[in-house]
């Protein structure tokens, strides 16, 4: 079946004249939504709802903010085998994980009820006798959300459920290839009664997105999505002087030391770079190696890179769905290419693979007997492709694991409690995961990199109260 998108502006559902389809990248003759392309005077029109809707909002006890956010959590439980199923057949990841992610958006939104009761004030005492001094934190204004497809219902809901908790109003623009799945969640906010013009959707293209940056009327923008993407959005943001935070790219290091268990060493590898076609922003995709374990390591990582099953998305056989594009596929093979004609000995994969059904479809991929400042290791593929890097000891792995523009994520295998203790402390990356693959995170706690990888606030958890609300300090004398 294809879905009829809309776009929200107001609380209205609105068509529109040019139409984009959104096609399965496990099936190519599935279309599964057709949507309009929204223009910059419909970001007009859905800036204008929202500013008209944040007096009543952002005044709007917390219990009446809570219970929206709540209530939408349960729907989204409620309906989780089907929204897995789209935000499967949208976006290629494999059942699974498509309702894990289902599920961890109703999380949020749930965990950001609760937020939406907590109060944040302080009272200080004045160096001046017979003064009071207080602080609150106060909602913002008009948010702009941008995200990307790789976690089409989770980033929307991790961005959207504190901007609504805290008594803020949005404006959403989803990524090209999964509007289905993101408009699903704008229905069900509504459906658990947000008011008109608190949530408000503008499906299109890149185009929306600036338009939405340069806005006047918009308070603040959070934006998900490459590194490059997010220079011209903070570039945007600066010129208006307008708050931002941005989450980006990722070229994230797994280092195996040679007193690691081999097994756990793999599985973390496999798992870090494979799972969601390696689509993850702090997906494995450098797997550094100190050269007692090197040898059995890489020969054990191409054996079970080999093993995985690529298919569709919705086929409970399959581990590894497609790349979610023509052109995210295209990019996959490129950088193949670019490591082989850098020297890097491609173990397994490397090329497309030919399945019953058309989809963009490609083998998990390890490239051996790279060096460290080769592209393959120094840019984000963002598909199933993991480069190894042979090196002495834990210092050389650590030196290389810090090279680089991004830090997000990096990870340790090792059963030493001296070398995990330093890597904690002396690796540049926002996130640090000791015995564990780089991806999978909690939904409750920080979520951020360091250098090109982020900008500006935390995301997630406790951190959302400092991008979505702002500190006002009162001075009450006698
Ligand atoms: P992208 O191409 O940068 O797009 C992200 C969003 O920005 C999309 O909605 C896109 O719209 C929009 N956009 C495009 N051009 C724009 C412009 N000039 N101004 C404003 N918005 C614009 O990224 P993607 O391919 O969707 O996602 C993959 C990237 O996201 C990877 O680099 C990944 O590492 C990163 N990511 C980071 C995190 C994190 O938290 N650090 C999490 C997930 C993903 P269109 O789709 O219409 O082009």
């Amino acid at each position: 079946m294809t879905d009829t998108l809309t776009h929200f502006i107001g609380g209205e559902a609105e068509g529109g004249d040019a139409v984009g389809e959104s096609i399965n990248p496990s099936n190519l003759d599935d279309v599964v939504a057709r949507y309009p392309k929204g223009t910059a005077a419909d970001v007009d029109r859905a800036v204008k709802a929202a500013r008209e809707a944040f007096p009543g909002w952002s005044e709007a006890s917390p219990e009446v903010r809570s219970d929206v956010l709540d209530r939408a959590g349960t729907i989204v439980m409620q309906r989780a085998k089907e929204l897995g199923e789209l935000l499967s057949r949208e976006e290629g990841k494999t059942l699974p994980e498509g309702m894990g992610e289902v599920m961890r958006a109703a999380r949020i939104l749930k965990y950001f009820a609760g937020e939406a009761l907590r109060r944040h004030g302080q009272t200080l005492e004045s160096t001046r006798p017979g003064l009071d001094v207080s602080t609150y934190r106060e909602a913002v204004g008009v948010f702009g959300l941008i995200t990307p497809w790789n976690f089409p219902i989770a980033i929307p809901a991790w961005k959207a459920a504190p901007a609504l908790a805290f008594g803020n109003t949005v404006v959403m623009k989803p990524a090209t290839p999964t509007p289905a799945i993101a408009h699903a969640l704008v229905a069900i906010i509504h459906e658990a009664g947000a008011p008109p013009g608190v949530f408000n959707l503008i499906i299109g293209e890149g185009g929306i997105g600036s338009a939405i940056v340069d806005h006047p009327d918009v308070d603040g923008i959070s934006f998900t999505g490459s590194q490059g993407v997010g220079a011209l959005v903070g570039q945007g943001a600066m010129k208006r002087q307008t708050r931002v935070q941005m989450e980006m790219g990722g070229k994230n290091p797994l280092v195996v030391l040679d007193d690691a268990d081999l097994e756990r060493a793999v599985t973390c590898a496999i798992d870090g770079a494979f799972f969601g076609t390696g689509q993850r922003c702090t997906a494995s995709s450098r797997i550094i190696v100190t050269e007692g374990i090197h040898d059995r390591f890489v020969e054990a990582l191409a054996e079970r890179a080999r093993s995985l099953r690529v298919g569709d998305a919705l086929d409970p056989n399959s581990q590894i769905g497609p790349a979610v594009s023509e052109s995210q596929l295209e990019q996959n093979l490129k950088y193949v290419e670019i490591a082989k004609g850098e020297g890097g000995k491609v173990l397994t994969g490397g090329g497309p693979l030919e399945l019953d059904k058309r989809g963009f479809y490609m083998a998990p991929t390890v490239i051996a007997d790279t060096a460290p400042d080769q592209r393959i290791n120094c840019e984000e593929v963002f598909g199933p492709v993991a480069s190894t890097v042979r090196v002495k000891d834990y210092d050389e792995a650590l030196e290389i694991a810090n090279r680089g523009q991004f830090g997000l994520s990096a990870g340790i295998v090792t059963n030493s409690l001296k070398y995990s203790r330093d890597f904690r402390k002396r690796i540049r990356a926002g996130m640090v995961m000791v015995n564990l693959p780089t991806a999978g995170v909690d939904y409750h706690v920080p979520f951020g990199g360091t250098r090109k990888s982020s900008y500006g606030a935390r995301e997630q958890g406790f951190a959302a109260v400092e991008f979505y609300t702002q500190t006002k300090t009162v001075y009450v004398g006698g």
